[in-house]
């Protein structure tokens, strides 16, 4: 087990730059997810802890030790790919068990290493097969015996779950952080996924064009977006936003076409502003004395048994139709095209400044 440091890290490649100014500290025994949308730089910044891509400038550090030149194979990190990478000519024991032989770990104390890594992920059933012989699930789970097998200081895992379908997800995802967190192992872990950062992290560090630009707890990270980036990336369905200015005259601020205020903060600057409402934060009982209630058009309808999500048009302002989804608990027979009521509490929603920079309110 170890940590890992992340230190002024920069990629380019040729001239364009894949990663700029990354730093980030993972303690000992820690699960962290780097998500962000394609091309980002998650694998990059991956890669480079990896050893298989060497940085422009920065340096990383492994339990306090400079690894930054050290090559891949002598880093004590177990990589998952996405591709599992699987070789296709060995059985499922031998992929396993081929990192121990290369480092002449005599057989009889490979065997009993293969049969538990295998335990673990319960596949002892499958130990003779090929890969091709195997479901994407299982080959999966192949993936991960051969990587903890070797009692590695890291897992890495880059997008080992975008095979899979949505069922299999959820379950490999539930499994892969239960044996985290049996073994105790560090782990870094890529992927687009927000669900899978908000349900596996213990801090997901959120990504845009080669920066970072959140870190945090999955709550922190939900509860105080610091941008609407964030905001607008963790979270399904994703939080509405309405725009509307700071009017100070009247301490709020003004939302379609000021059809609805909300109170403002005396330190906000006056100008455009972004209001940030989670989908079921949106509600048509009057529920809370502070509640803004607006009325608007029912447009959409998704009834999904346990939960109805409803667009809602609030009308037009600032050129564009303001619209809100709800996110309600059971069903609700709304019929497209009729008016509904809906609030939310101010206390619920979040600011953004002309920028998108979360400001406190
Ligand atoms: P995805 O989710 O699509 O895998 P990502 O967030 O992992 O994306 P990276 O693969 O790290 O993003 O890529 C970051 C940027 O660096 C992208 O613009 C990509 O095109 C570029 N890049 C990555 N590898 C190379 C390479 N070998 N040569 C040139 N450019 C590269």
């Amino acid at each position: 087990m170890a940590s890992i440091s992340f230190q002024n890290i920069e990629k380019h490649f040729d001239t364009a730059q894949a990663v700029a100014d990354f730093n980030l500290d993972i303690a000992d025994g820690e699960f962290v997810v780097l998500v962000g949308p394609s091309g980002c730089g998650k694998t990059t910044s991956l890669r480079m802890l990896a050893g298989l891509e060497q940085p422009t400038g920065g340096k990383i550090h492994l339990d306090g030790q400079d690894i930054t030149h050290v090559p891949s194979k002598s880093r004590a990190l177990a990589m998952v790919f996405q591709s599992y990478a699987l070789y296709p000519h060995m059985t499922v024991a031998e992929n396993i068990s081929f990192a121990l032989s290369l480092q002449k770990m005599p057989k009889a104390q490979i065997a009993p290493r293969v049969q538990e890594a295998a335990a673990l992920l319960g596949i002892e059933h499958l130990l003779d097969r090929k890969p091709r012989a195997l479901s994407g699930g299982q080959r999966q789970r192949a993936a991960v015996a051969r990587a903890i097998i070797r009692n590695p200081k890291a897992f890495l895992f880059d997008e080992p779950l975008s095979n899979l379908d949505a069922k299999l997800r959820h379950s490999a995802r539930v499994e892969i952080r239960k044996l985290q967190q049996k073994l105790g192992t560090t782990t870094v872990y890529v992927t687009h996924d927000q669900i899978e950062a908000m349900t596996m992290a213990d801090r997901i560090v959120v990504m845009e064009g080669g920066c970072i630009r959140q870190v945090g707890t999955p709550m922190e990270l939900y509860r105080r977006p610091n941008s609407t980036f964030v905001a607008a990336f963790l979270g399904s369905p994703p939080t509405n936003f309405i725009t509307g200015q700071c009017i100070h005259e009247n301490g709020r601020a003004q939302f379609v076409n000021g059809r609805m205020t909300i109170p403002l903060n005396p330190g906000i600057a006056s100008g455009a502003v972004t209001l940030g409402i989670r989908p079921e934060h949106v509600s048509p009982k009057h529920a809370a004395p502070d509640q803004i209630r607006m009325t608007g058009g029912v447009r959409f309808v998704e009834a999904l048994g346990a939960e109805t999500l409803i667009d809602i048009d609030l009308g037009q302002a600032q050129n564009a139709s303001q619209t809100l989804t709800a996110r309600l608990a059971g069903q609700h027979d709304l019929a497209p095209g009729s008016r509904l009521e809906i609030g939310f509490s101010p206390r619920d929603s979040m600011l953004f400044d002309a920028k998108g920079d979360a400001v406190p309110n």
